[in-house]
């Protein structure tokens, strides 16, 4: 299956309201413009030098989009034209995030990730945390990032109900903002869940946007 047939076929099985980001970790130029030409614009990238490459390289209408976990002092290279942030998990780096959009005279979208795996490896706010960070209210304060929704990654299993629970735990949270402290903020509306492997299971848990890589660009081989 080409790229294009896998994407064609992803993209077309998706409900309207699902937005489709095409994670291109590890893979080379050739293999992103090919999803480009087939029409598809979004990105996720998790490793800054790599992103920043692409960027350069790559056409400018595409929308880069940062899932992996991000390091302050490399904020500064990705800045500029990230659109999106994945995976914020401390307020340190929330306000890190801030003050380089300041610089760049842009507001940069970031969703807090929250941690639903049972891996201890998975980053992440615990459900305490996140709740303590949003009603703390500091990051109100900060008026170059916004605050766009909740990102997660369920743990690597065979167990579906396992997924299903732990994909509607992020949902529960992420609805209890939206209709609590976000009310009056429209713009916290994403709910980023599902990789190539369970992202079936999150769109029925109310997933918004999917991360999804290996299903489109075939898997990854990480040997330099
Ligand atoms: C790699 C990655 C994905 C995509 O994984 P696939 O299983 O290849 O679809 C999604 N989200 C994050 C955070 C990732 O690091």
């Amino acid at each position: 299956m080409s790229i294009k047939n896998n994407l064609n076929r992803i993209q077309s099985s998706l409900p309207e309201q699902v937005t489709l980001v095409a994670i291109s970790k590890t893979k080379p130029d050739e293999d992103l413009l090919e999803a480009y030409q087939a029409g598809q614009i979004i990105f996720g990238e998790n490793k800054v030098q790599e992103l920043l490459g692409k960027y350069e390289r790559l056409p400018k209408d595409i929308e880069w989009h940062f899932i992996g976990h991000l390091q302050s002092n490399k904020i500064k290279y990705i800045a500029k034209f990230v659109s999106l942030i994945h995976a914020v998990d401390s307020f340190k780096l929330l306000k890190a995030i801030d003050k380089e959009a300041e610089k760049n005279n842009r507001v940069i979208n970031c969703l807090l990730q929250m941690h639903i795996a049972e891996e201890e490896s998975k980053f992440g706010f615990s459900p305490e945390e996140l709740e303590v960070l949003i009603h703390d209210e500091s990051w109100t304060s900060l008026k170059h990032v916004k605050i766009v929704g909740l990102m997660g990654m369920a743990t690597y299993t065979e167990d579906t109900q396992q997924i299903h629970s732990e994909f509607a735990l992020l949902k529960s949270y992420f609805d209890r903002f939206k209709t609590g402290i976000f009310k009056s903020k429209d713009e916290f509306n994403i709910l980023s869940m599902g990789m190539s492997g369970d992202y079936q299971i999150a769109i029925e848990e109310g997933s918004n946007m999917v991360r999804i890589g290996s299903s489109i660009f075939g898997e990854r081989h990480y040997i330099k």
